[in-house]
């Protein structure tokens, strides 16, 4: 029955989307593109258990970067180094999909390569100003893989 989860879960993701299983902005660990890398802050990072950390601008909604904790490897939280260094330095690319992207499409993207983590955006087009780009939250491989098994992959 295990095989049956797992061929029903392949099956799903034709119809389900990366809006279904994305983690939601709000329950996102960021950071402000200005934060010092002291060593509060990587502390905070290293306590956080990410590898991936979106940074944004301003307001938590717009996201500019994207910082690996492998980036830190050289760094000495005794330089209170400002995090924009080191984004500047590695300059990863952001990777951005559409809510209604649907898992296997996603998950071709993923394997591709290029970043195993993409932001999830959408348009808001409610109210009565123009339609802008509204980020919902993020994905990763393990959310679409997760489908796939229909379990929670306990982190490390
Ligand atoms: P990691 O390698 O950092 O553990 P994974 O890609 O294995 O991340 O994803 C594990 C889960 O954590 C997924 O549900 C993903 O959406 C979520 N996730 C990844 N990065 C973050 C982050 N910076 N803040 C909040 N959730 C995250």
């Amino acid at each position: 029955k295990e095989e049956l989860n797992i061929i029903q879960g392949a099956l799903e993701l034709r119809s389900k989307t990366v809006e279904d299983v994305l983690t939601p902005l709000n329950d996102c660990f960021m950071l402000a593109s200005d934060a010092i890398l002291d060593f509060y802050t990587m502390s905070d990072v290293m306590q956080s258990g990410y590898t991936r950390i979106p940074v944004f601008e301003n307001e938590r909604s717009n996201i500019v970067d994207i910082l690996f904790v492998k980036d830190l490897a050289f760094v000495d939280p005794d330089d209170c180094t400002p995090l924009k260094t080191i984004t500047q330095f590695y300059k990863h690319p952001l990777h951005c999909v559409f809510n209604d992207t649907k898992l296997d499409a996603m998950l071709e993207q993923f394997k591709k390569g290029k970043s195993h983590l993409a932001i999830v955006q959408r348009v808001n087009n409610e109210g009565d100003g123009d339609p802008f780009y509204e980020v919902m939250g993020i994905i990763t491989l393990e959310d679409v893989i997760e489908e796939i098994i229909k379990s929670e992959i306990v982190d490390e």
